[in-house]
């Protein structure tokens, strides 16, 4: 694959400024230095060299070996200049970071430039709502409603305070409806799970919903069966924003529906699969961070496959970085065909996006050639149901694939909070599926 993004006139200097920032300062990079070809080496070429930072390591160097010298971790935390954060995961590692307010802002806004809505209605005080779990942002009482002033913070209304969705009340998918109307925001950022579930509930109930300017979609990987439900009642636009709580903000989808790099805020590092995975326009992104004086990330995994685009161009014109066509999901969410050929999570939603009449489904994959799939649905032909589902999976994993169907009420999400659409039960590593021999693109 030849492929050689462009990237802004500053972003090599900023690669190398960092790395050997890192490497040279930063207890946690110490031991990357004997990989490195040194000052000698093309940059690209360096960064090649070294190995992956996973949460493993953040977890086993924090936070001293992420920090500048010269700058005091504790008493930063104890003036609130940073703050500590954790992130939950069931399929992954707890890990505690570093949240620096300012660079968190700065990362964003550089984001909104990638689409011409965020640039447009993104001002940095615009009113915003958050359709969120409460576990990735906001606030919790899973007893209490808690009042409109309490879920309010500097230009956000925080939309939902529960951790789990299946205990939403219709007083209280009401009350969000109802401050839609009347907070009137600018952006909407919603878990596309949790605006599905209110959008299934608004259009029974035939309520009318205030429009946004914008939809953005964060902290999940937004499944079309989702994406259906909330076009049944939400017509504003909407976008993708990809990041994670270590990197910030990454990826943007433009209006013309691909991903543009946040490359003023980030380099990414792109390491293809083999050939009969996917590769080599599919691979796993390594992400470093620019510009935080707090925290350096570097070479990080942040644990999704990302398809990079085949044209390599964006109808919207933005040429900067690199331009992905997908986020494809987390490896953690991948499943294996029968003969042992890697599924994404977007391959597998893409096939059952033919179901109609789906709310929510998961896929499990407890051994090779055996797959459970878990509904609900509101369809009452389940024959029907189990015989068009049998075939679409077997359209994805093959011919021999055992096809078991459940049904539920409803599916509730991972204790991360977010949705888990599809899984192994068996270990899987990432890195049995990279082409070693393709070497990286950056
Ligand atoms: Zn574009």
């Amino acid at each position: 694959m030849d492929y050689h993004p462009h990237f802004p006139p500053d972003f090599s200097k900023k690669s190398l400024d960092t790395l050997e920032y890192a490497l040279d300062h930063l207890g946690a990079y110490h031991s990357w230095q004997a990989r490195d070809p040194g000052a000698g080496s093309d940059v690209d070429q360096r960064y090649a060299s070294l190995p992956v930072l996973t949460k493993r390591d953040i977890r086993e160097h924090f936070p001293a070996g992420f920090v500048p010298p010269g700058r005091d971790f504790e008493t930063a935390v104890a003036s609130g200049e940073i703050q500590t954060v954790n992130t939950s995961g069931s399929s992954d590692l707890r890990v505690t970071n570093i949240w620096h307010q300012p660079w968190w802002d700065a990362s964003e806004k550089a984001s909104w430039k990638l689409n011409s809505h965020a640039a447009r209605l993104a001002t940095g005080s615009h009113p915003e709502a958050i359709l969120a779990n409460p576990r990735n942002v906001g606030i919790i009482s899973d007893d209490v409603d808690l009042p409109y002033e309490k879920r309010r913070l500097r230009r956000f209304l925080y939309l939902n305070e529960k951790t789990n969705p299946t205990l939403w009340s219709t007083r209280l998918m009401d009350r969000m409806i109802e401050e839609l109307s009347f907070y009137r925001p600018a952006v909407l950022e919603a878990n596309p799970s949790l605006l599905a579930r209110l959008s299934r509930y608004a259009a029974a109930e035939k309520k009318p919903v205030f429009q946004p300017g914008l939809i953005v979609f964060t902290y999940e990987f937004p499944s079309q069966v989702h994406y259906r439900q909330i076009r049944r009642v939400f017509t504003a636009p909407t976008a993708s924003s990809y990041g994670t709580t270590e990197t910030g903000y990454v990826f943007m989808q433009c209006e013309a529906g691909k991903f543009h790099q946040n490359s003023d805020f980030c380099r990414v590092d792109f390491q293809p699969l083999q050939s009969r995975h996917g590769g080599p326009r599919l691979g796993r992104m390594l992400v470093t961070t620019f510009n935080n004086p707090w925290y350096y990330m570097v070479r990080f995994d942040v644990g999704d496959l990302a398809r990079v685009d085949e044209t390599d161009k964006c109808p919207c014109g933005r040429d900067s970085g690199f331009i992905v066509s997908a986020i494809e999901g987390r490896f953690a969410n991948v499943t294996l065909a029968c003969d042992g050929r890697l599924v994404t999570l977007r391959r597998l939603d893409d096939a059952l996006a033919a179901l109609d009449g789906i709310d929510e489904y998961r896929l499990d994959q407890p051994s090779p050639g055996s797959y459970t799939l878990t509904v609900a649905t509101s369809r009452t032909d389940r024959k029907q149901l189990e015989t068009e589902a049998a075939g679409l999976l077997r359209g994805v994993y093959g011919k021999a694939a055992a096809v078991t169907i459940f049904y539920r009420d409803t599916l509730a999400p991972e204790e991360s909070g977010k949705y888990c659409l599809a899984r192994a039960l068996f270990p899987l590593d990432v890195e049995d599926f990279l082409d070693r021999r393709k070497g990286e693109i950056t």
